[in-house]
């Protein structure tokens, strides 16, 4: 009987056993494609990341505290102009960045580390291979039981950003066709400088520069020519305002030019006679000489607002073209302000 009982459990065994390996079996291949669908799932993660990031030219780094060994995704490599998963020295990786940004670096990197919190920084660097960057940098320290341990973060290429926002700048305050400061610059200096200073009137002139007959050139030889002859006329004019404090074209044919206090009154009277000596020297058009003259007009600071001294310049101006030209007037406060076509600042 036992004999008998033995043989049926001997019988049942395998079969048991066989059942459980198929169980195994079957948790383990739903175990496999579990981990073939989180798999699958990460790489399409990785993908899209990867994707992003390499769009917005963004990469992650970060840098381990203990032994500075850095480690950068592939974007950061790109735009370091570096092979992606090279060895990364951080020693050779500060000389890429520019003197002033290496400097500004290396303080704000000391401080989140000593204070353990982070940073933002846009900084220039030339890569390796000779290009000059703009990146975006953030950064966070991560700290362990008040040590910090690692300081991590981004790095974006924001170099078109830059040059946009660099030509927005110049736009807003330069004039294209001649680069001397439009006119927008040209208030705003002439607010600056005659701001008074502890209740002292500020020291300076404002000289109104108009060429005489210009329309003629347009006339005779078109705009192109007379726009030729309005750089020509804005080199001339910064070579003979050297020590003034800004030299600008505000209008078609009319430039004007502030001194600071430098220059007093047998100053700028010189300055003037010299702009017009040089604006009268003829420009060489294709072997044709093109005559040119031009009339200043002239207001010192003493006191008054900056549309008060635009008016009394452009007086003294009106003054001088209506002299002949060729000449300049200073104003006085005898004179009339406010003459037919005066604008105010
Ligand atoms: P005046 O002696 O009285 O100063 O007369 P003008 O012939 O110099 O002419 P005015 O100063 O009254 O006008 C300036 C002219 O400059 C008017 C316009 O046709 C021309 N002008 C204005 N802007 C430009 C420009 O950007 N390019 C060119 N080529 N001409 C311009
Ligand atoms: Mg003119």
């Amino acid at each position: 009987m036992r004999h008998g009982l033995s043989k049926r459990k001997v019988g049942r065994q395998p079969q048991r056993g066989a059942a459980r390996i198929a169980r195994l079996e079957a948790q383990l291949a739903a175990q496999a494609a579990l981990i073939e669908q989180q798999a699958a799932s990460l790489a399409h993660s990785q993908k899209i990341f990867d994707r992003s990031s390499a769009a917005a030219r963004i990469g992650v780094w970060q840098c381990n505290l203990a032994d500075q060994a850095l480690d950068w995704t592939d974007v950061v490599y790109d735009i370091f102009d570096l092979p992606r998963g090279s060895v990364l020295e951080r020693r050779e990786i500060v000389k890429c960045y520019a003197p002033e940004s290496a400097a500004e670096l290396h303080v704000r990197r000391s401080k989140a580390i000593e204070d353990r919190t982070g940073f933002g920084l846009d900084a220039e660097i030339v890569t390796v291979k000779g290009n000059r960057r703009w990146i975006r940098i953030t950064a966070c320290v991560e700290s362990e039981n008040g040590v910090a341990v690692r300081i991590f973060g981004l790095k974006q290429d924001i170099t078109e950003e830059k040059i946009l926002a660099d030509r927005m700048r110049y736009l807003a305050e330069f004039d294209v066709m001649t680069g001397l400061a439009n006119r927008g610059r040209f208030q705003s200096t002439l607010q600056e400088l005659t701001a008074s200073d502890a209740g002292k009137p500020a020291v300076g002139a404002l000289l109104l520069v108009d060429l005489d007959g210009f329309k003629q050139i347009n006339d005779t030889f078109g705009h192109m020519v007379g726009d030729e002859c309005l750089k020509q006329v804005a080199r001339r004019l910064e070579a003979a305002c050297c020590g003034a404090q800004l030299v600008s074209r505000i209008g078609g044919d009319e430039f004007a030019v502030l001194t600071g206090p430098q220059h007093g009154l047998s100053a700028v009277s010189e300055l003037a006679r010299a702009i017009i000596e040089r604006l009268g020297e003829p420009i060489d058009h294709c072997g044709a000489l093109l005559r040119l003259g031009a009339s200043v007009g002239i207001a010192l600071f003493e006191a008054g607002t900056p549309s008060e001294l635009l008016v009394r310049a452009d007086t003294a101006l009106y003054q001088a073209k209506a002299a002949g030209r060729n000449t300049f007037r200073i104003f006085k406060p005898s004179d009339t302000a406010g003459m037919p076509g005066h604008r105010a600042a």
